[in-house]
């Protein structure tokens, strides 16, 4: 598996190849906010092993894939990048069992004629309910070549999607897949990464995250949604909805813990690291916000919703916000919360690198209950705070009005666009004032 930036400088013409919500009618050319980045998976299938055509499961570098009338070639007859290669015959399948989460703008794929077999076709078919219904991308594909050579499909999907790669002539001969590259789709105006990846993302991915990238990990849970940075070994951000159904009288689980669901070698913050640090395991998304079962509450107490965070910040103007949020939701409003740190090179770690941000940032988006993305117009209060995160830099009895700031100087300082899936020209207006409420 590897990973890489990849920047769009322009694209003119997009092809919307699902023709329902979620996809992307139109971008303007040379717009390089729009996405300001890509990751990708790489399937190299150099992990797995399989000798027979048989249909079968095989984990592989990315996840789980269905081998059907198809197997993990090796051999001298095989053309592959590094050792190993997919190889289809007769009307094989290679199959992802896995979604890959953040979309895909592109799929590449590398082919070749195994051995000296006849040429053959094949195509590329996806799936956004989990592998029921497919759908073929672009066109069938002839492999007439003893090496590689590369076919990219353009898919421009948001949200989960899986792909099928299957031998269409259905002859003896065989064909090598190997590098199959899913460019993810994050971001942009009216693409609704954010919804269709959660509804604690409904207004937009703060920035480009994926379940293949250690320092912007995709963590998708039923109480929030965060981005983890495992060279800090913070999240980039956390980001939740919050409404009055999200309040109960469940006490404060109190149960700080490493994030288990997050892969076993992802490097993590321990209870230890926060011993004598001087810092407050500062919740992102708060105990307070999820009071309705024990099980949501305890989720929050997981460290990789926490940043160091100083006391004066965490439990003065920091907590008066979270509490001036919950009165919000508890007389019906809707919030969107993206919640924090800033770093800059001077950052300076605690226990065994637990990076202590310089500041933390909070955006909340108040709406009416059900109102969504296009519920956003120029007038939706939004609230944008920078908190100083150094007990000699701020007070515990500052009240949080001091520390508004525009959302545009929270996005200028952690390079995050908030509300991304927000109407550009209301994002401008919202994102250019200061709360004044
Ligand atoms: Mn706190
Ligand atoms: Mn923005």
């Amino acid at each position: 598996m590897r990973q890489f930036h990849y920047k769009f400088h322009s694209v003119a013409v997009v092809m919307a190849l699902f023709g329902t919500a979620g996809c992307i009618d139109s971008l303007p050319a040379d717009d390089d906010n729009l996405f300001a980045a890509t990751i990708s998976i790489t399937e190299g299938f150099e992990t797995g092993s399989k000798t027979s055509y048989a249909a079968t499961d095989v984990t592989l570098g990315t996840g789980t894939w269905n081998l059907n009338d198809a197997l993990i070639g090796s051999t001298a007859s095989d053309v592959k990048t590094g050792t190993k290669a997919g190889r289809l015959r007769g009307n094989g399948h290679l199959t992802m069992r896995f979604d890959h989460v953040t979309g895909a703008s592109t799929v590449t794929v590398h082919h070749a004629k195994f051995g000296s077999d006849a040429a053959g076709s094949w195509g590329l078919f996806a799936s956004r309910d989990q592998g029921r219904t497919w759908t073929q991308v672009g066109s069938a594909i002839a492999t007439t070549t003893r090496s590689f050579a590369t076919a990219t499909f353009t898919v421009n999907a948001s949200g989960k999607i899986r792909f099928d790669l299957r031998k269409l002539d259905g002859g003896a001969n065989r064909i090598d897949i190997d590098d199959v590259t899913i460019s993810d789709f994050v971001g942009g105006r009216g693409g609704g990464a954010g919804a269709s990846l959660s509804k604690h993302t409904t207004l937009g991915i703060p920035s480009p995250t994926s379940t293949s990238d250690p320092r912007s990990f995709l963590s998708v849970k039923s109480g929030y949604v965060l981005s983890y940075n495992s060279d800090r070994k913070v999240p980039n951000w956390v980001s939740w909805e919050l409404d009055a159904s999200e309040l109960g009288s469940v006490n404060r689980q109190d149960d700080f813990r490493p994030d288990d669901t997050l892969p076993a070698n992802l490097p993590q913050a321990a209870l230890a690291d926060y011993v004598n640090s001087g810092f407050d395991r500062g919740h992102m998304c708060p105990s307070g916000d999820r009071t309705q079962t024990i099980a949501a509450n305890s989720q929050t107490f997981l460290l990789s919703n926490m940043v160091p965070q100083a006391a004066n910040n965490n439990r003065g103007p920091w907590e008066e916000l979270e509490a001036e949020c919950r009165n919000l939701a508890g007389a019906g409003k809707q919030l969107f919360i993206v919640a924090g740190g800033a770093f800059s090179n001077t950052s300076k770690p605690i226990g065994s690198g637990v990076s202590v941000p310089d500041q933390t940032f909070k955006v909340v988006v108040v709406l009416d209950a059900g109102q969504g993305v296009s519920g956003v117009t120029a007038n939706t209060r939004v609230i944008g705070v920078m908190m100083p995160n150094d007990d000699s830099q701020i007070s515990v009895v500052t009240n949080w009005h001091d520390f508004r700031v525009p959302v545009d100087t929270i996005e200028a300082m952690t390079g995050d666009d908030f509300l991304s899936d927000v109407d550009p020209a209301v994002q401008a207006a919202v994102e250019a004032r200061v709360d004044h409420q």
